[in-house]
């Protein structure tokens, strides 16, 4: 018999009951299956809606070539591979899609893992061990923390692009250390950009590496979508380019690129690529065919990126706080969670499908909507999420 006070037991009962305390409030944003994705339109529970909680930046979903690259891949290699990729699961696909991403990257080879998540604790937990030092920004994504927990390396957290924090830090390491400094290239809560001159600057002067994730960077950074290096005119100054090919590349899947002996060395030494199954044919064949399209429809990139000004700026008309985003995704700062949790619902009620953010994923008292914008919104659906925001910021009280 377990115990009344189990301390397990009391876990999953804590978490059970915060989620019917929303959902009697009908706060529940979460887990809402969707029949219809389609362009910036999805369709919930019967109810068609403006989608504005997507990754799918370039609105590539659905692009018929990568779809019929999919099938294809299907038709030639089947649903899956034969096992892991250092064994007997790599095929053809996995090498052009490698091929491909070091090509678009500017980088010498990639290595390519079954989601982005697997690619931060496979690549950050290889290169760094017990005598080492990992520091990363306080607002990094899950999924590097993660992998810092993993490595066996010493962990810290520099405050929010705070270069001088930084500095601080590299200077208090072991001369002997191995160093790997890791941001996100648009932090995936707020919106901002790293400083990629400054992170550079000081990774050389300590002897750092520096590992940018572009999960949110790849088709959204830079004139032609090629990300963070592209965006600041830096190229070939990110040692370990790693990224997601589940945002705007509509498969899934993450990689590591860089160069040849780094990529060799993760191919041997990183767990994931030794100890779990390796992409399916279709997800690479996709991801592939996403690659070509970005660089055959340049006008994507270039929509995206007067839709996020556009919509950046009607917001900031109305008044309300977007804290420094500059990209697509869109912060709307409500404070507490029960605004967050109210201007969603109000929101959807009006037909805007946008989620709240609330604490853990940021820090209390930051509750957010997050809207994020995309090359398949058409002006005229900017301005009518940018009304049903307004009036629920005024109902809750925001505005
Ligand atoms: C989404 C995301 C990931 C994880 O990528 P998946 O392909 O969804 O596993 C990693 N890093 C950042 C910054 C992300 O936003």
């Amino acid at each position: 018999m377990r115990r009344t006070d189990d301390p397990i037991a009391r876990r999953i009962r804590e978490m059970v009951d915060r989620v019917h305390m929303l959902r009697d409030h009908n706060w529940y944003h979460y887990l809402r299956s969707s029949d219809e994705l389609r362009g910036s339109r999805v369709v919930v529970g019967g109810r068609e809606m403006l989608m504005f909680a997507s990754y799918n930046y370039l609105g590539l979903l659905r692009h018929p070539r990568i779809d019929a690259a999919a099938r294809a891949a299907v038709d030639e290699f089947g649903s899956g591979t034969h096992g892991v990729r250092l064994l007997a699961g790599t095929i053809r696909l996995h090498e052009e899609l490698e091929a491909a991403i070091s090509r678009f990257k500017g980088a010498e080879a990639a290595a390519t893992y079954s989601s982005g998540y697997v690619t931060n604790l496979a690549a950050i937990s290889a290169l760094c061990g017990r005598h080492d030092v990992v520091l990363c920004d306080r607002l990094d994504h899950a999924s590097i923390v993660d992998g810092c927990r993993l490595a066996l390396a010493k962990f810290e957290r520099f405050q929010h692009n705070d270069m001088e924090d930084l500095r601080r830090r590299l200077e208090a390491q072991e001369p002997g250390a191995g160093k790997l400094v890791v941001v996100d290239a648009v932090f995936s809560m707020d919106g901002d950009v790293a400083n990629l001159p400054v992170l550079h600057d000081l990774c050389a002067e300590f002897g750092a590496w520096l590992m940018v994730d572009e999960a949110h960077s790849v088709g959204v950074l830079g004139e032609t979508g090629h990300g963070i290096e592209e965006h600041y005119g830096m190229h070939g100054t990110v040692d370990i380019k790693m990224g997601t090919l589940s945002k705007a590349i509509p498969s899934v899947g993450g990689y590591i690129a860089g160069d040849r002996d780094l990529v060799c060395f993760l191919k041997h030494a990183s767990r994931p690529f030794i100890f779990s199954a390796s992409l399916p044919p279709a997800a690479a064949a996709a991801a592939t065919e996403a690659l070509a399209v970005i660089e055959d429809e340049p006008e994507r990139v270039r929509t995206l990126h007067s839709n996020t000004r556009h919509f950046l700026k009607s917001l900031q008309g109305r008044g309300f706080d977007t804290l420094h985003s500059a990209t697509p995704i869109v912060p709307i700062l409500c404070g507490t969670e029960d605004r967050a949790w109210e201007m969603a619902r109000l929101s959807q009620e009006e037909g805007i499908f946008v989620l709240p953010v609330v604490s853990p994923a940021v820090p209390d008292g930051t509750s957010r909507l997050r809207a994020n914008v995309t090359a398949a919104h058409t002006l005229a659906e900017i301005d009518f999420a940018v009304d049903v925001f307004t009036r629920a910021a005024k109902q809750v009280g925001i505005l």
